[in-house]
Order: C-alpha cells, then structure tokens, then sequence
C-alpha cells in the first residue's frame, strides 16, 4: 500500500540549489545538469568520498569545501547569498565496502549529518527555508519476493553490520518528518530511495557491483559473483537519474514523503557479469564466490530488489529507462583499458550487488 501524500509545496522553486555532498557521484551529476538549465547551484562537500573534478567550472556554480555536519555551514549558505529553495541532501559514507569496515562510524556520521541539516533548517527564518530533498537507499526495505512500493515494508532502524546504513537512513527519514511538522509545509521533506545509480566514474573502491565488473573486465581479471548470481536488481544510468531529480524540482507542487528513484528493468547479477565480460569483448572468466568470505560471516545478501516506479511516473515524464547494455558500454566506454591492474581481483572482494 502506498503511503498517502502529506503535505505538498507550492514554493516556487526557481531558487538556488544547495547539494550536499555535491561533488560526490549523484550529486555531480545532478549539479551539471541543474547548471545546463540554467540554475543557481551551490555545493558544499568535504571531498572525503567525492571529486572537485567532477563538477564543471561554471558562473552558476559555486563550489565550498566544508562539512555539511556543521550546522553553521549550512546555516550560512542559507541566509546569506541568494535565496535557496532547494536543499538536496546527499552527503553520506557510500558503499557496502565503506559500511562494513566500520558501520558504527557510518552510522554515527548520518546521524550527524542529519542533525545539522535538521537544526540549519529549524535555525533559518521560515521564509528562507528551502524544500529538502533528502538521499535514502533502498536498502530501507526489508527482502520481498515482488516489486517493492513506498508503502512496503521496512527493515528496523537499529541494524548492524551492513544494515546500519539502511538503518541510519530510515532514521533520518523519520526524524526529517517528525521535524518537518515545526517547520512550514515547504519544507517537508521528499526522502530519494535510490536503487543502484550507476555510470561512468563511479569509484569501483566504494564496492558497487558494477564498476567493480568494469574494473576486473578491463584488466583482464576474473569477475567475482557472490552466491548463485542470481541475486535480482535494477540499475538507472545517473544521468539518467539526474535528469529526473532536476525536473522534480522544477515542479511547482511536490509531494512529500518516500520516493522511489531507478530503473525497474531487473536483472540477475550473474546476468550482468556476462554482459560486462561480452560489451568489453573480454574472455575473463566469472567465478562464484562466497559473499561470507569476502564481506565476513555475518553477511547477509538481498534476493530481490525491484522497485515499483509508479509514484515515480506519476511524478516526473524522465524516469530512468535506459536499457542496460547501453548503461555498461557508457561505463566501459569511460573506464581506462588498464593492462596493469592486477590488484583489481583484490579489489573485488566485496561489491555487493546491493545498494
Ligand atoms: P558518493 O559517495 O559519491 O557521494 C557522497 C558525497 O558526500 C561524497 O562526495 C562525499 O565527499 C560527501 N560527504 C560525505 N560526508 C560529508 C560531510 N560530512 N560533509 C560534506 N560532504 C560529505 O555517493 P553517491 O553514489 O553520489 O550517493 C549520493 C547519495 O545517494 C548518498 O546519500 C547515498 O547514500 C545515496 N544512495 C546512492 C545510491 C547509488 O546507487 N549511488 C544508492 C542508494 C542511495
């Protein structure tokens, strides 16, 4: 069951748009796009999981490296400057590699994250508070053998290991609506459960399955499935991604709430190393791994992860659809032909198929 729409803004939204975390992968690809369009954009990202390169030199782009867990920070870019209607909210600690090496850390590192923008957004005036759009995962779900709606049920908050992330993640959605009742209707927050944004440039290091295949396939190395491979999941091309973020916030009217953000195209992860290994014309082999032994005992792998896109649809004409032999050879197509990187089978260990 889909839950019903809170609150809907009627702010008219051709503000400025502040992105934390906006040097990272999604955010980037969301800051060209916005620019392209001729929107206002300011970034702040302490470069701790992202890139100043992958953001354009631009008039309407402003660049501030900083922590975005400080709330003076966001308060600042808030009242001063042009006015920001938008708040996008994607800093984060990302990736199933990251998560597992220390997942109190990521765990603590959300809450802070989420507490500064809570107490910038309850700080500034009312008339400068900006729509927040806040990054969740769809990790948020609990495993389900059919598609997986906004109204589908949710893993605990309190997860360990891996699921701390997604329990970190569907804490700040909660405490963002709790808050978002002191705060007025414009504000309520939109929560972006991403599932698996992928393409060119994104870090093979964070453990995402794909560009760990892209990294193995160019060097020549085996490529490493967890399992049987047939683990299901979707994959959305980031610009393609992007695209549908900077239309919903050019809506006059959003509804608040969980939001699903992909493609809804499945396919196994056994699936897709063939298809790697066959776009990059490689012959390296596909070897079965135990995830146990590269993630540790306790991990646990998802079967299915689908979304149902029609919240989505009824929303935005730019859902992500870009079918996925296209999606690998842009990734290829991006990713150097390394002839020297045979750490790149040490490097496999653990990309999860989840995200
Ligand atoms: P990313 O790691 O590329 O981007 C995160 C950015 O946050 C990085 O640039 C990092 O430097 C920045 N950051 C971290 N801590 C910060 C801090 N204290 N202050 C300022 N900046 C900080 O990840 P991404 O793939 O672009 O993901 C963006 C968001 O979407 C994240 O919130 C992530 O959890 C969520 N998400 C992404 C996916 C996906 O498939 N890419 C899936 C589910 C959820």
């Amino acid at each position: 069951m889909r839950p019903p729409i809170q609150n809907a803004s009627s702010r008219p939204p051709r503000g400025r748009v502040l992105i934390t975390g906006g040097a990272g992968f999604v955010g980037a690809a969301l800051a060209r796009r916005l620019v392209e369009a001729g929107r206002e954009v300011v970034v702040i990202d302490d470069l701790s999981g992202g890139r100043r390169s992958r953001l354009p030199v631009h008039a309407k782009l402003d660049f501030v490296l900083g922590d975005a867990g400080d709330p003076d920070r966001i308060i600042d870019l808030l009242q001063g400057g042009p006015r920001v209607t938008q708040l996008v909210h994607l800093a984060a600690v990302v990736g199933v590699r990251r998560v597992l090496a220390d997942p109190e850390g990521c765990r603590a590192a959300h809450e802070r994250l989420g507490a500064s923008v809570e107490s910038a957004l309850t700080a500034v005036a009312a008339d400068r508070r900006p729509r927040l759009w806040a990054a969740s995962t769809s990790e948020v779900y609990a495993e389900s053998p059919g598609t997986l709606s906004e109204g589908s049920a949710l893993r605990a908050v309190d997860g360990r290991g891996r699921w701390a992330y997604a329990g970190s993640k569907l804490a700040a959605e909660q405490c963002f609506d709790r808050l978002s009742r002191l705060w007025n209707v414009a504000a309520a927050p939109v929560h972006l459960r991403f599932f698996n944004v992928v393409g060119p440039g994104q870090d093979a290091d964070s453990g995402m399955v794909l560009p760990n295949f892209v990294e193995s396939a160019r060097a020549g190395s085996p490529l490493e499935v967890h399992g049987d491979g047939r683990q299901e999941r979707t994959f959305a091309h980031v610009d393609d991604v992007a695209n549908c973020l900077a239309q919903l916030l050019d809506r006059p009217l959003m509804p608040a709430g969980p939001l699903n953000v992909g493609g809804d195209a499945a396919t196994t992860i056994g699936e897709l190393a063939r298809l790697v290994n066959e776009r990059a014309g490689n012959d390296s082999r596909i070897v079965r791994v135990d995830p146990r032994r590269a993630c540790g005992a306790s991990f646990e792998d998802v079967r299915r992860r689908v979304p149902d896109l029609t919240r989505l649809r009824e929303l935005s004409a730019c859902v992500p659809s870009r079918a996925l032999a296209a999606i690998v050879d842009d990734c290829l197509a991006a990713h150097p032909r390394a002839t020297a990187l045979a750490a790149g089978a040490g490097r496999n260990a653990c990309a999860s198929p989840a995200s």
